[in-house]
């Protein structure tokens, strides 16, 4: 009885005009729009880019833009899809700063639980220590001991607190004991200039972006984040932090799909789909396990996997990152 009292006209005119939008979603004539909050450039960047070509395939050639609305450690664009039209057309496409951001931000304009429609999960990087090529170091131990002898003298570059890069330099600066200056930039990309050119002296990045470099010879690798050794020639001498001494210490990092809160039901369910179908396109597999990292193919491509799985990451890293004390405004 009390379902039939909601069935007003009204309503059901709101339910039709749901449907209908759904049915011509996604509207040939429109962009979708891929928000990533990082620049351009950087591995993030990188994911996202070929998600959309992968995507765009399965959507029948639709066209899927990326927006580089980057800056406040990836808070800015995600920030702006929160507050975005729930429409299908403005979605985020970012990394595990979806989970970590709650904590460093005393005052995040968004809330990760409660603002995003979870689409599904599309892939998992490998972090790589690197350094400027002509750091006195060559090895792991060499670095260990350099770092301990330059207590507050150097420079790690990351992209803002609680980006990827900037967990993994926390981590190494608390597992080491050694401070180091945080140098932060609204991306890798730009913080691989920088260290290509000497003006910082460490990073950690995604080995989608170093692999290059490293053949390149422009930086120094000296460890990865895995449990066990890569497979990626460019990496395969690398040893683990573990290998390295560095006890517990692996860092894995995750890409996923969110649109507004509020985007239609059958919008959710066309993405998630098309994202299913994108994530076992051999041309996005190749593509990703160039760059040393792997397709997730799991319950995590679905929302309800998506979400737990967030959650259960912020869970995870809030204490980390209290321990560590370091905050954002
Ligand atoms: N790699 C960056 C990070 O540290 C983000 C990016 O520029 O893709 O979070």
């Amino acid at each position: 009885m009390r379902s039939m009292l909601l069935c007003v006209p009204a309503a059901v005119v709101m339910c039709l005009s749901a449907n209908a939008f759904a049915q011509d979603y996604p509207a040939a004539n429109k962009t979708i729009t891929f928000v990533l909050p990082y620049a351009a450039g950087g591995p993030t960047d990188k994911a996202a880019r070929d998600l959309a070509q992968s995507m765009s395939k399965v959507l029948g050639g639709q066209s899927i833009v990326i927006d580089n609305a980057a800056g406040a450690s990836g808070s800015i664009g995600a920030n702006k899809v929160a507050k975005a039209s729930p429409d299908g057309y403005t979605l985020l496409f970012t990394h595990i700063a979806q989970a970590t951001l709650p904590s460093f931000f005393r005052n995040l304009p968004y809330n990760v639980e409660k603002d995003f429609e979870y689409i599904g999960l599309v892939s998992e990087n490998p972090m790589n220590l690197i350094g400027r090529s002509n750091l006195p170091a060559n090895n792991m131990a060499e670095l260990i001991g350099w770092a301990k002898s330059h207590k507050g003298q150097i420079n790690i570059a990351n992209a803002g607190p609680g980006s990827a890069s900037h967990l993994c330099g926390m981590l190494f600066q608390s597992t080491l004991k050694v401070d180091m200056t945080s140098v932060p930039y609204k991306g890798t990309a730009p913080a691989m200039t920088d260290l290509i050119g000497g003006q910082v002296d460490l990073m950690c990045d995604q080995t989608t972006t170093t692999i290059p470099q490293i053949e390149g010879k422009k930086v120094k690798s000296f460890a990865v984040t895995t449990p066990t050794r890569l497979s990626s020639p460019a990496l395969k001498d690398m040893p683990t932090m573990q290998e390295a001494g560095l006890k517990d210490f692996t860092v894995t990092i995750w890409q996923g799909l969110y649109a507004p809160k509020g985007t239609p039901a059958p919008v959710l369910k066309k993405l998630n789909d098309a994202l299913k179908v994108a994530v076992k396109d051999p041309e996005f597999i190749r593509k990703q396990e160039a760059g040393g990292a792997s397709v997730i193919n799991d319950p995590r491509n679905d929302p309800a996997g998506h979400k737990s799985f967030v959650m259960s990451e912020m869970a995870k890293w809030a204490p980390v990152i209290k321990a560590a004390g370091v905050y954002a405004d």
